[in-house]
């Protein structure tokens, strides 16, 4: 696999590529958008005996003549809304493989693998940052990271940092987001300069194929000529020394750009604000999760601006910010590569009913083939003429006001909410008393708006020590899977985890959930 993937990074660090070349692809992807989805549906959905849409489909009582003629009379967003109204969906909960598909009284087997993209040629392995202990692995193919890279790069030249100074901070493998910006940032002859990893090796060591695969990838990029960067430590509490990269960076080259986690941006502005270091003229690149008011203020006191992206392990890359940016996730939909439409969902944890991101890859090199696929994101989705550069190069439609529902989000990484309820229903009540009903978990921000996880513990529980409760929740996500570990790790760093005597909330419907999302509705 590796030597494949390697024959493959020659071609990719080879064949860079410059913003012309970025535009006239994006240009061509949308004037082929409607007969490239044709095409995947052909081999990929009603073609491929494997695939989980076949049976969805024929369910639904469509077929391929059926698709194509919806998609002619309709254009690829209508046809979806149709598809979906027909049946035609995966909530993220059946993609991962939780929870049974059931249509028309049917249950659909399908395996998580069955998504998998039969089409794919040079990858490597990465894990996603929540995912369960079914070990859902999502491969990398290069032709997709050269399609993100051209984007990336069309994004840096419209905020106007495509020269500057560029640093990460970010995980190293199993976590994807540090090696494919690097790979990114070389194809479009700008790697970083700097790779800082928050992954410390007393609090998390990655297993070693993970870190052979990312050591050899940027030996390998090396050997063929791209300058690289070697990852250094720098734990979340040392965010000061980020900060001091950007201001001597900005002082000798004008400008510096770091691409981190929202969190991460919070951290490197408090602590330049708290050292006196000025960050004026410093830009921050910023995903992993929703950025808040509270996380952009927080930002933005240190004199930095910021714009982001947006876009999740399976999912893809799907939006690019918009450089005029109504809310603190306005992004531009990149239409050229995927679709998204909303459907109303109601969500349990909420109680409420919200616009749920059903997602469409219309390109086959992404590692997952998707047609309506839910991750639990909401938000809107609108045709909107911004001004910006992203807009004249044909991406009208935006997404923004995104949220999460039945995910927890703190540090960049996510983890889906049915995995914490095990350890809240199960795991807690077997070791320090009471039942499911006494322990939840509120996602709420601080006083300088960083992720909390606070733990809601009824008070007539003698549990003891709250340190331990801590503990037993750090010691069974890293028990749950590989990618709870990497959470774990993150959150042991952050301190993410915190302990109130008060007894649990109810929902909006008077039933309890395990998890209480405090977030709001976009808007
Ligand atoms: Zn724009």
């Amino acid at each position: 696999m590796y030597a494949r993937f390697l024959g493959g990074l020659r071609a990719f660090l080879r064949h860079t590529i410059t913003p012309a070349e970025a535009r006239a692809a994006v240009a061509r992807r949308l004037a082929e958008r409607e007969a490239t989805l044709l095409h995947v549906a052909e081999r990929g959905f009603f073609g491929a005996p494997r695939s989980p849409y076949r049976e969805l489909f024929r369910i639904a009582g469509c077929e391929l003549s059926d698709f194509r003629q919806l998609v002619r009379d309709r254009g690829i967003e209508g046809a979806l809304r149709s598809l979906r109204e027909a049946g035609v969906y995966f909530s993220f909960e059946e993609f991962k493989g939780r929870q049974p598909v059931v249509r028309n009284g049917r249950e659909i087997a399908i395996e998580p693998a069955d998504f998998d993209n039969p089409w794919l040629s040079h990858y490597y392995h990465r894990t996603t940052s929540g995912t369960t202990g079914l070990g859902t692995r999502v491969s990398t193919d290069l032709d997709h990271l050269a399609l993100e890279a051209e984007h990336r790069l069309l994004c840096f030249e419209a905020h106007g940092v495509a020269e500057a100074p560029y640093a990460l901070w970010r995980p190293p493998l199993p976590a994807g987001s540090g090696i494919n910006s690097v790979l990114r940032g070389a194809r479009a002859n700008r790697p970083p300069v700097k790779w800082f990893t928050p992954f410390v090796p007393e609090e998390f060591r990655p297993p070693l194929r993970h870190r052979l695969a990312n050591g050899m990838i940027i030996a390998a990029g090396r050997a063929l000529g791209a300058a690289l960067p070697w990852p250094e430590p720098v734990p979340l509490d040392q965010a000061i020394r980020i900060a001091r990269w950007m201001a001597d960076a900005r002082d000798a080259r004008g400008q510096a750009l770091l691409n981190t986690t929202v969190s991460g941006g919070l951290r490197v502005g408090l602590a330049a604000r708290d050292a006196g270091v000025d960050l004026t003229g410093k830009v921050f690149m910023v995903a992993g999760e929703p950025a808040s008011p509270a996380k952009v203020r927080g930002i933005r006191a240190s004199g930095a601006t910021h714009f982001t992206d947006y876009g999740m392990a399976e999912g893809g890359r799907l939006g690019i910010g918009c450089v005029n940016a109504l809310d603190e996730n306005d992004v531009h939909l990149l239409t050229d590569a995927y679709a998204v439409i909303t459907w109303p969902r109601e969500v349990p944890l909420a109680g409420a009913t919200l616009e749920s991101y059903h997602i469409t890859h219309l390109h086959p090199t992404a590692s997952k083939l998707l047609l309506n696929v839910e991750f639990d994101d909401y938000g809107i989705v609108e045709e909107r003429l911004c001004g910006c550069p992203l807009e004249s190069l044909g991406l009208r439609f935006h997404l923004r006001g995104i949220r999460s529902f039945g995910k927890l989000t703190g540090e960049g990484v996510t983890l889906v909410g049915s995995e914490m309820v095990h350890i809240l229903e199960e795991v807690l009540p077997a070791r320090f008393g009471g039942s499911a009903l006494d322990y939840q978990l509120l996602e709420e921000e601080d006083e300088v708006g960083l992720t909390r996880l606070t733990l809601l513990v009824a008070p007539h529980l003698d549990i003891g020590d709250e340190a331990a409760l801590v503990a037993e929740m750090h010691a069974a996500l890293a028990r749950e899977s590989l990618a709870a570990d990497v959470a774990r790790a993150f959150w042991a760093q952050a301190g993410t985890f915190r302990v109130r005597r008060e007894p649990p909330r109810a929902g909006s419907r008077g039933k309890q959930m395990s998890i209480h999302s405090a977030r709001r509705r976009p808007g």
